[in-house]
């Protein structure tokens, strides 16, 4: 048996703790400055991207410029946004004049509405619905992480250094749109906007009839977002059961003026 030397015993101990804590230290510096710098490239890269994508849907439309339907949409999309915690000034919310039923996230906080679905939506909580739904891809980052997934983050942040690269830009915006999108991701977004909705005290069950009224319609209006796995039934039955026995009793709004402003704007 060694024989024990206290002195030694002692001046190993505290080297040991020196050690361990230089070390956890070190870990902490290494885990903080790498994550600071990743967080930082991570937002300058997603805006530059969401700038390259909503440049492409920019040209392939015009922007709303009445003011007041923009006005209109806005006041829908804060109600939740306050309801939620979520920063307005976070989302960039664009209406495209178009006939199509259709609404879509892009990267860095872009929330594309196209005048077709504002005049497909039946009341305001179908349009605010649509909204959250979109709403939930923005906040979960949901399209940063698809595209990340596709093209991988390297590619992606080589893709945004590319300034002005329409090829870039136009790969970036097909990922997007392909109809490869998670089902995962479809399904969080909808549990979500029953979230955003019920705090909002808005029914989902709008939402839901409104995905199945689309479903119903079988034809070329069924847009890309709906087109989706599971069906849109199966969608619009589950936006239900989570719904069930929460139906929020007072809504926020408890008028349809935003909407129906939208509408007699937009028909006029
Ligand atoms: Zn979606």
């Amino acid at each position: 048996m060694q024989k024990v030397n206290p002195g030694r015993l002692l001046i190993q101990a505290v080297v040991s703790i020196g050690l361990f804590i230089g070390l956890w230290k070190a870990a902490a510096l290494i885990n903080w400055v790498p994550r600071e710098k990743v967080d930082a490239l991570n937002a300058r890269v997603e805006s530059r991207i969401g700038e390259m994508v909503w440049g492409i849907y920019e040209r392939s439309g015009r922007e709303c410029d009445q003011a007041d339907v923009n006005e209109a949409v806005d006041t829908v999309l804060r109600v939740l946004c306050k309801a939620n915690g979520i920063q307005r000034g976070h989302i960039k919310l664009h209406v495209l004049v178009k006939d199509e039923v259709n609404a879509m996230a892009l990267p860095d906080g872009h929330l594309v509405v196209y005048t077709g679905l504002l005049l497909k939506t039946d009341n305001q909580a179908q349009l605010a619905g649509v909204l959250a739904h979109e709403l939930a891809h923005i906040e979960e980052r949901h399209v940063m992480k698809k595209l990340a997934k596709e093209l991988g983050v390297a590619a992606l942040t080589s893709m945004a250094g590319l300034s002005g690269s329409a090829e870039a830009a136009r790969e970036i915006a097909e990922v997007i749109a392909s109809r490869a999108y998670d089902r995962s991701l479809e399904s969080d977004a909808d549990a979500k906007a029953v979230e955003y909705l019920l705090a909002a005290h808005i029914d989902p069950n709008e939402l839901a009839d409104f995905f199945m009224e689309m479903a119903e319609q079988g034809n070329l209006n069924i847009p890309d977002w709906l087109n989706t796995h599971p069906s849109t039934e199966g969608r619009s039955e589950r936006i239900r059961e989570l719904t069930a026995g929460k139906v929020p009793g007072k809504p926020a709004f408890g008028d349809e003026v935003s909407w129906k402003k939208i509408r007699e704007l937009l028909l006029e």
